[in-house]
């Protein structure tokens, strides 16, 4: 029923703090996760609106499944691609818009906390531009997860379903079994983590509020610079949290990362206002992005 993605072929990096165990973890989650819901996408009319409710996001993304499927079972090839890299606590897919191309890997996040969810409707918007206007990415693969934590948007709140921060549940140096519970417990953590490893990304950019900053970790001063040139928001590093993504990825593993943190109300904005403020930050993001691959392979 389903075929394996490309992105699932490719060597996994090798990061110093995978545990012992890791890669073959990383291996089975390849062939039981990430070819989950792998189907082609091209669901939503080129220029539909995305969604701004999370209400309307859970509903959209039934009927994205449904069509997806739909259009796998006629044979459809199209080169962007929809998959769920795994599944929330309460089984929702964690979905991935996958746009290929040979040069530097820009991976996108939106939701990891709940209650910041303006990022999703802005990377849905995205989505819509890149699929509309594929020069917008020319030689870049683009991933882009608009909700890596769907259980938490749906409830509104910070955490997943179990209680727990995913933003802190990261192995990183610094980890905090008492701020984040035990590194990688949680399925939604363990998805992200486990697709990282074999994804090779060279730009990471997890998207937040409230502080309105543009916070980075790792070799990301630069991008943050011009992120923040075209945002407006300011550059400004605010600490590296116990177990979070960016000190896994960013502080122990040198993989830029940057941390985009919306205002507060940012959620209340529609996404066409999103997308006039923050989608150039984006595209900037996209097409600055650095191959990182001679230092890590
Ligand atoms: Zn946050």
């Amino acid at each position: 029923m389903t075929r394996p993605l490309p992105i699932v072929c490719e060597s996994p990096r090798r990061f110093p703090r995978q545990r012992a165990g890791g890669m073959r973890r990383v291996a089975s989650l390849g062939a039981t996760l990430v070819v989950a819901l792998n189907v082609v996408a091209c669901h939503a009319p080129s220029g539909a609106p995305p969604t701004a409710a999370p209400s309307e996001l859970v509903d959209s993304e039934r009927r994205v499944d449904h069509l997806a499927r739909e259009l796998q079972a006629r044979g459809s090839n199209e080169p962007v691609t929809l998959a769920a890299i795994g599944r929330s606590v309460h089984g929702k897919p964690l979905l991935l818009h996958e746009f290929p191309g040979a040069g530097p890997h820009v991976v996108l996040l939106a939701t990891i906390h709940g209650d910041e969810f303006a990022g999703t409707p802005l990377l849905e918007r995205l989505v819509a531009e890149l699929r509309a206007h594929r020069e917008l990415a020319r030689g870049r693969r683009v991933s882009v997860l608009p909700v890596v934590n769907p259980d938490g948007l749906q409830a509104r709140r910070r955490e997943n379903a179990r209680g727990v921060d995913l933003n802190r549940n990261f192995p990183s140096r610094n980890a905090q079994e008492s701020v984040g519970g035990t590194p990688l417990s949680e399925p939604e953590s363990r998805a992200l983590h486990g697709w990282l490893l074999t994804s090779r990304a060279d730009l990471v950019i997890s998207i937040h509020q409230p502080v309105a900053v543009v916070d980075w970790d790792g070799p990301a001063d630069e991008i943050a610079r011009i992120m923040s040139e075209a945002s407006g928001l300011p550059a400004q590093r605010i600490g590296s949290r116990p177990g979070s993504l960016g000190s896994f990825l960013g502080v122990d593993n040198g993989v830029p990362v940057i941390t985009l943190e919306l205002p507060g109300g940012a959620q209340r904005l529609s996404p066409d206002v999103l997308w006039e403020r923050y989608g150039a930050t984006l595209l900037r993001a996209i097409e600055s992005a650095e191959s990182q691959r001679s230092s890590f392979s």
